[in-house]
């Protein structure tokens, strides 16, 4: 007897030579494995094969020996390079037949642009033996899943605003009833201000901890410029005991990485900052030198921003910053532009000149060029004028983009602090 209770696999195969250029990515696979994580669905193997049915043959006859699912993207136009459906019912052996309701959807589809379907369209009303077909509100290939007794096939388009629809309206309802009960619960620890290494040091005695005897949690961490997070998952099917145990441990690692996490519940740190500035009814403003706009970028991505953001200055020249921000010539000449001395002075600009009540300033080097042995590339002085106001000099490794990105999460982070009256 099959073993109910066990995690089942999943191989996803995208179609199409063009995934094989660098000038275009497979990202179906990026949704579809999401989905697929969510229904307890383990994705083993990803494959990215060419319009090939040699080679799509191949792909396909091995992920059928290894998976219970397999998720076959694109291929299904009209056109000669258009393989999938041809392929699959050759490796299953099963006949095509063309289907009348297919085909005059097609048509039909065609007919409301004015226009007589192409010959060549007909290719797309071919169904393999036994396969039910799913409907494209979206585009001319329709989809189909197969049942066998031990796999499920999905042939689902190539664009991902025809793909992504189509699976959520008709694989995700066959595959949750064919397999039901196991879900994976997730949580999101999202951490600033510290590097990888630092926080898998902390968190890494904290994991062996997490699991209990009916519940294996796993851990990832997933590093990119500015934020660490740490993702915990659990499946199985005692959804209030994986619950528990995952939010002890959300628990457990918030604590020992406090004051860094800035959330648990999959807020980015722009939208925290704006929950934050909200809740104090504080208005912000900022004075951005080396990231030219980016922090009011990230702010004003939030929607609902413009009640919190004031604006600010993008003042890269110094005349700028004194004509703009009010930054005293002296301070500049006497410190230099990357100083805590100025970033602090063009926060108190920005502060006052806008009527904020909490304004942040950033200015560095980003580089690559104008660096010096008393402040090399990636010096980058960061300030805050407020209720206690902040002022300081820091070191970013990396391009100019990451120390860019890293400055602009510094500067969030210090808004984030003084808004939630943690020591910056
Ligand atoms: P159509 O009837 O639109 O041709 P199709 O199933 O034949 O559907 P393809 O021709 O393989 O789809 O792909 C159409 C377009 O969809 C591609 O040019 C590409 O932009 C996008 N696409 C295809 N596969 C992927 C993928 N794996 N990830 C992201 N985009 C994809
Ligand atoms: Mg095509």
């Amino acid at each position: 007897m099959a073993d109910v209770a066990r995690a089942r696999t999943a191989e996803i195969i995208a179609v199409g030579s063009e995934l094989l250029t660098p000038f275009r990515l497979d990202t179906n696979s990026l949704f579809l494995t999401g989905r697929l994580n969510d229904l307890g669905i383990d994705v083993r193997r990803k494959t990215v094969v060419g319009d090939d049915p040699q080679d799509l043959g191949g792909a396909l006859t091995g992920s059928l020996e290894r998976a219970d699912v397999v998720i076959l993207t694109g291929g299904l136009g009209p056109t000669a390079d258009d393989v999938t459906r041809e392929t699959v019912a050759s490796v299953l052996a099963r006949p095509m037949h063309e289907d009348a309701a297919v085909l005059e959807a097609i048509r039909a589809r065609f007919e409301r642009r004015g226009a007589a379907m192409p010959a060549i369209n007909r290719r797309q009303a071919l169904v393999p033996e036994g396969a039910r077909v799913l409907p494209n509100p979206n585009g001319t290939a329709p989809g189909l899943t197969l049942e066998l007794d031990d796999h499920v096939i999905a042939l689902l388009p190539g664009p991902p605003r025809e793909l992504q629809p189509m699976f959520d309206a008709h694989v995700l309802p066959l595959l949750a009833t064919r397999w039901p009960g196991r879900r994976l619960h997730r949580r999101v620890l999202k951490v600033t201000g510290r590097s990888e290494s630092q926080v898998e040091e902390i968190a890494h005695p904290i994991y062996s901890r997490l699991s209990t005897p009916e519940v294996t949690i796993t851990t990832s961490i997933l590093a990119s410029p500015g934020q660490i997070e740490l993702q915990l998952a659990a499946s199985g099917r005692q959804p209030a005991a994986i619950d528990a145990a995952l939010d002890a441990g959300v628990e457990e690692l918030a604590a020992a990485l406090a004051p860094a996490v800035f959330s648990t519940d999959g807020r980015a740190l722009e939208v925290v900052v704006c929950d934050l500035l909200r809740a104090r009814r504080w208005k912000i403003a900022a004075a951005e030198s080396c990231t030219g706009g980016l922090l009011l970028g990230r702010l004003t991505d939030v929607p609902g921003s413009s009640a919190l953001v004031l604006g600010g200055v993008v003042a890269y020249d110094n005349q700028l910053k004194i004509d703009a921000l009010g930054v005293p010539a002296e301070v500049l000449a006497a410190h230099g532009a990357v100083s805590a001395e100025v970033a602090r002075a063009m926060a108190e600009g920005a502060r006052r000149r806008f009527g904020a009540d909490v304004a942040v300033a950033i200015t560095g080097i980003a580089g690559p060029s104008g660096g010096t042995e008393a402040k090399p590339v990636g010096t980058v002085a960061l300030a805050l004028d407020g209720p206690e106001p902040v002022a300081r000099v820091v070191w970013f490794p990396g391009d100019r983009a990451m120390v860019r990105a890293l400055s602009v999460a510094a500067g969030l982070e210090l808004v984030r602090r003084a808004a939630s009256r943690l020591p910056a």
